[in-house]
């Protein structure tokens, strides 16, 4: 599949936002991937899935990590795509943590599978958890990379869309120095 047949999934679900939004990082932008609204659909979530396990496949991995909430049904569906467990690491007092008997073990081969990557700070945290617990994580995968320089996550990235939106520190954020209102879609839309 290409970026482009992803794109339009993401276009027809409405999963592609413009307007001036607060990403998690804290920085603005005018664009937004709202992944879950593509993946609420099955028959596009397991093509994504599908073709996520495929660019992934050749890393061998026994299990796959996903950040709460917003990783969760992609790395689902990349586990079921690839066959092996898909688990997740959720947030307690700030911190990403696994949680309700998932474990990992130095056999373990890790992929940790995200939605969406722009500064790569959740998937570098990610990593810290399946790493802490032993494993080897052998490489990232996303749906979205949004390009952003300061994306090292420090093992290969893979992914389905590359799109370097740009993005703003608020403090000099065009957007807001006009006055527009800031949504921050994943609490509000
Ligand atoms: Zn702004």
């Amino acid at each position: 599949m290409n970026a482009e047949a992803v794109l339009e999934m993401f276009r027809k679900s409405g999963a592609l936002l413009e307007g001036h939004f607060r990403l998690s990082s804290g920085l603005h932008s005018d664009r937004y991937f709202q992944s879950a609204l593509v993946l609420q659909y099955p028959e596009f979530a397991s093509a994504l899935g599908d073709a996520l396990g495929g660019r992934v496949k050749h890393l061998q991995a026994t299990a796959i990590l996903s950040p709460a909430l917003g990783g969760i049904v992609i790395g689902q569906e990349v586990g079921r795509a690839l066959g092996v467990r898909a688990m997740f690491a959720e947030r307690v007092d700030g911190k990403l943590t696994l949680r309700r008997g998932f474990t990992l073990s130095p056999a373990d081969r890790v992929v940790v599978v995200e939605d969406v990557v722009t500064t790569g700070g959740s998937t570098r945290e990610t990593i810290d958890v399946a790493n802490a617990a032993g494993a080897t994580v052998s490489g990232a995968a996303a749906l979205v990379d949004r390009g952003g320089e300061a994306a090292n996550v420090l093992v290969p990235l893979f992914s389905l869309i590359q799109m370097n939106v740009p993005t703003y520190d608020p403090s000099s954020c065009p957007l807001c120095a006009k006055g527009v209102p800031v949504a921050k879609p994943g609490s509000r839309v």
